[in-house]
């Protein structure tokens, strides 16, 4: 199988597992509002699209070293998508994340239509900068002006105990402003591979920093490159793969694609510590892997399920609105 192929399979493999988990969520959500008989268990896969709130859990984590009770996945999920970007790259970016996928598809769809327009090595680098700087606003207002009593007041809150829900509001019914910038954005994407990662996605910035320790790079050989340029044109992120000896920008999300590419058997591959060769196919499935190894500790140690009884869940939904 290709690297292509096998990060398409694994991308929409997630992807369905979180319309999923969507699903199941907007049932427990009516159930809390009274708007259905049956009752379905809060999937506490949600939280992983709870980043704010799991970026402040970390730093109480750090500063207490107490596990978030009230989105305890969110935290487990964020430190797996850490984890991933310290041992394999970007590779939550690649293949797991559903915002990935969406522009995967996107930047295929724009490929057929022909309005792929890749932005030159000044623009490229000019468009990374914002993410970072997305980022350190987050840093900024979280972890430098919030000491641990304001974090953990901001954690006990009913308005982080229902953010869960106003996400989903923000899914079931967005505002024309809403409507209007993810269209936006899905039309980037179609002219721009892969516009919100590249751009603008903090989560994708906060884990190409921990990328940089990574031991694992792609490494072309240069006595065996054709110069063909095929590694450039198929990487999402607009890196000059063919101008580099070891890949080590965290704008690199290891999604294989070039390795893919490349015509010449042996000339680009993934190496750990720049050594040891690892096969592509292992590096896409990487991820996957450590995350559902971290969700059967953290589903066995109680740090994935926040334990709340759905009873009480129900009266604070409703307390909510
Ligand atoms: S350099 Fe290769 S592995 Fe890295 S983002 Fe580009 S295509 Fe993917
Ligand atoms: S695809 Fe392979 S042979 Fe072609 S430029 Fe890139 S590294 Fe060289």
């Amino acid at each position: 199988m290709t690297p292509q192929r096998l990060r398409l399979l694994i991308q929409s493999a997630f992807c369905l597992f979180c319309l999923w988990a969507g699903v199941r969520f907007y049932q427990f959500i009516l159930w809390t509002g009274g708007k259905a008989e049956a009752f379905t268990p809060r999937p506490p896969s949600v939280e992983g699209f709870l980043p704010i709130s799991a970026f402040m859990a970390l730093k109480q984590f750090l500063l207490t070293g107490l596990w978030d009770r009230v989105h305890p996945a969110g935290l487990t999920l964020l430190l797996v998508a850490m984890g991933t970007a310290l041992a394999l790259r970007k590779g939550f970016c690649a293949t797991i994340c559903p915002v990935g996928f969406i522009h995967n598809l996107l930047e295929r769809a724009g490929r057929t239509l022909g309005t792929v327009h890749a932005p030159g090595p000044k623009l490229g680098k000019a468009l990374s900068v914002p993410k970072y700087l997305v980022l350190g606003f987050f840093i900024w207002t979280t972890w430098v002006q919030m000491d641990a009593r304001a974090i953990n007041q901001f954690l006990s809150s009913t308005y982080n105990l229902t953010a869960d829900a106003r996400m989903l509001d923000f899914f079931l019914a967005p505002s024309t402003i809403s409507i209007t910038v993810l269209v936006v954005l899905g039309l980037l994407a179609m002219v721009v591979p892969s516009f919100w990662c590249r751009a603008l996605c903090p989560y994708g910035a906060l884990l190409g920093l921990a990328s940089l320790f990574s031991p694992l790079a792609v490494h072309r050989k240069q006595d065996q490159c054709i110069d063909c340029g095929k590694c450039n044109r198929a990487c999402p992120t607009g890196i000059n793969v063919m101008s580099k000896q070891r890949v080590g920008t965290p704008e690199c999300i290891g999604c294989m694609q070039c390795v893919g590419a490349c015509p010449v058997q042996g000339c680009l591959e993934p190496r750990m510590a720049g050594r040891w060769r690892i096969s592509p196919l292992l590096v896409l499935t990487g991820a996957a892997v450590l995350l559902l190894i971290a969700w059967a500790w953290a589903a066995a140690t109680g740090h994935w399920d926040n334990g709340i009884p759905a009873i009480m869940q129900k009266r604070i939904y409703m307390m909510m609105g």
